[in-house]
C-alpha cells in the first residue's frame, strides 16, 4: 500500500482505508475492483426556476457504491461543493458503516451542488422535487432510500416522499428522517449527535476517564453538532467551543447551552452570542480540549494543523474530516479517533428503525428507539474496539477491516464475487 498524499480527493481517501484493510485481509484483486468502485452513478441536470422567474441550471447526483447487503442507503446533500467525487467518497462510507453497525442496507449518496441558504422554502420546494423526478427511476422502499444531510432536513424528504409518491403512490420506506407526521420516527432528528456521544463516551470511559471531567469543543453546529451538544451537556461534559460557517466561540468555563440553543434559533447561528469569546474559525480545532467534535465539512483535519491538534479524543461526527495523512500522524501521537464510520452511524441505524416502522406501519416510543440505538452502537463500537486491541491497531483500521470483511463476505455468497 502506498502512503496517503495530501493532494487525494475525497474518494481517493476513503479508498486509501478500504485499501489498508483489504491489505489486511488479503483481499483477491477482483473483489477490490468491486469493492473499491461504485455500482452506479447518475449526474442530472435540474433547471430550478427561481422566484424572480430567471431559470438556474444545477447538477445534482446520486451514486449507488454497494448493494451486497441490502438496499442502496444514504443521506443527500445540498452544497456547493457536492461533486462526483465527493458523493462517491460518501456513498462509499455509508456501505462500510452500514456493515459496521449490521443494518440490512448497502451504501448510497446524493447531492445538488448549490448552496441551499441563498434559496427561498419555495425554490428549494421545486428544486427538490425536480431532483427527486429525475433520480426517481434508481430509488425506492427496496431499492434506494435517501435521508437528509448537509443542507437538507426533514421539510426535504418531506417534499422527497410526495414528489415520489406522485408517482408510485403512497411510499413512506423512499426516504427516512421524515418529519414525525408524515411516519418519521421519534428520535430520528436527534440519533446522529446522540450517536456521537454514545461512542465518544465509551472511548473516554476505556481510557480511564469521565465525562464529567472533560472539556469538549464542537465544529458544526447544525442538525449533528447541536445535538450532540444537548446530548454531551446532560451526559456531564463541559463544552466550551462551538462553531457554525458564521464563526467560532469560546467559553473555558463552559458555554450555556440551552442559552445558545435559544440565541441560534432567534439569530440563525453562534457567531454573535454575546457571553462568549469569538475566536478564528479554524482554532477550535486546535484548541486545548480533551474531546473534539468535528460535525461540519470533510477534509479539516490535516497534514497542515494534524500536529496543532491537543484533543486526545476525535469523535469524528461529519464524514471524512481527517485526511489519511492527518490519520496516520494523530495515531503515530497516540490520539484516539472515533471514526466516522462508528461515531456518526447513530443516523443510519435510527433510519433503519424508521424505514422498519413504514414497512411495518407500526409505530415505536422515543425511549424504545433511543434504547436500541445505544444498544446497538454500543455493540458495533466493543467489537470494533476488542478487533482494535487484539490486533494492535486502530479504530479507523479495524472498522474498515469489519466492514469489508462483511460487506465481501455477503457480495460472494450472491455470486458476483
Ligand atoms: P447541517 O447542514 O445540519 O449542519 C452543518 C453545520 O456545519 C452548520 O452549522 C454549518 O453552519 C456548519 N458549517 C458549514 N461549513 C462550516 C465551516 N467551514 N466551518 C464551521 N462550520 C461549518 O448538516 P449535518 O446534517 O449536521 O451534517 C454535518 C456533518 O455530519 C456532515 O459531514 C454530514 O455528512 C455528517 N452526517 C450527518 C448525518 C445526519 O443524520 N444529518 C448523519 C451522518 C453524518
Amino acid at each position: 500500500m502506498a502512503e496517503p498524499t495530501e493532494d487525494m480527493t475525497p474518494f481517493e481517501a476513503v479508498n486509501f482505508f478500504f485499501h489498508e484493510a483489504a491489505d489486511q485481509l488479503r483481499m483477491p484483486d477482483a473483489t477490490r475492483d468491486v469493492l473499491s468502485g461504485t455500482y452506479r452513478e447518475i449526474r442530472v441536470q435540474v433547471p430550478l426556476r427561481m422566484d424572480d422567474g430567471a431559470i438556474r441550471t444545477l447538477y445534482g447526483y446520486r451514486v449507488q457504491h454497494n448493494g451486497a447487503r441490502g438496499p442502496y442507503k444514504g443521506g443527500v446533500r445540498y452544497h456547493p461543493h457536492a461533486d462526483l467525487d465527493e458523493v462517491r467518497a460518501l456513498a462509499s462510507l455509508m456501505t462500510w458503516k452500514t456493515a459496521i453497525v449490521d443494518v440490512p442496507f448497502g451504501g448510497a449518496k446524493g447531492g445538488v451542488q448549490v448552496d441551499p441558504y441563498e434559496l427561498s422554502s419555495a425554490e428549494l420546494e421545486r428544486l427538490t422535487r425536480r431532483y427527486v423526478a429525475q433520480i426517481s427511476y434508481i430509488i425506492g422502499t427496496y431499492r434506494d432510500i435517501p435521508a437528509p444531510d448537509m443542507g437538507t432536513n426533514a421539510q426535504t424528504m418531506a417534499w422527497m416522499m410526495d414528489a415520489y409518491g406522485q408517482r408510485a403512490g403512497h411510499s413512506p420506506g423512499i426516504v427516512t428522517g421524515k418529519p414525525v407526521a408524515l411516519g418519521g420516527s421519534l428520535g430520528r432528528e436527534a440519533a446522529t449527535g446522540r450517536g456521537c456521544i454514545i461512542v465518544a463516551t465509551e472511548a473516554v470511559r476505556d481510557l480511564g476517564k469521565d465525562p464529567d471531567d472533560l472539556t469538549l469543543a464542537i465544529q458544526g453546529f447544525g442538525n449533528v453538532g447541536s445535538w450532540a451538544a444537548r446530548i454531551a451537556k446532560a451526559d456531564g461534559y463541559n463544552i466550551v467551543a462551538v462553531s457554525d460557517v458564521h464563526g467560532a466561540i469560546y467559553d473555558p468555563r463552559g458555554l450555556r447551552i440551552p442559552d445558545l440553543l435559544d440565541h441560534v434559533a432567534e439569530t440563525g447561528t453562534v457567531a454573535d452570542y454575546p457571553d462568549a469569546e469569538r475566536i478564528d474559525d479554524d482554532a477550535i480545532l486546535e484548541l486545548d480540549v480533551d474531546v473534539l467534535l468535528p460535525a461540519a465539512l470533510g477534509g479539516v483535519i490535516t497534514k497542515s494543523n494534524a500536529d496543532r491538534v491537543k484533543a486526545s479524543v476525535i469523535v469524528e461526527g461529519a464524514n471524512h474530516p481527517v485526511t489519511p495523512l492527518a490519520d496516520h500522524m494523530l495515531a503515530d501521537r497516540g490520539v484516539t479517533i472515533v471514526p466516522d464510520l462508528l461515531a456518526n452511524a447513530g443516523g443510519v441505524t435510527v433510519s433503519y428503525f424508521e424505514w422498519t416502522q413504514n414497512i411495518q406501519q407500526f409505530h415505536w416510543e422515543e425511549d424504545e428507539v433511543n434504547a436500541e440505538l445505544r444498544k446497538r452502537l454500543i455493540k458495533a463500537y466493543q467489537v470494533v474496539r476488542d478487533y482494535a486491541r487484539t490486533h494492535d491497531t486502530t479504530l479507523r483500521r479495524a472498522a474498515f477491516i469489519l466492514a469489508a470483511e462483511r460487506v465481501a463476505e455477503s457480495a460472494n455468497l450472491r455470486g458476483y464475487l
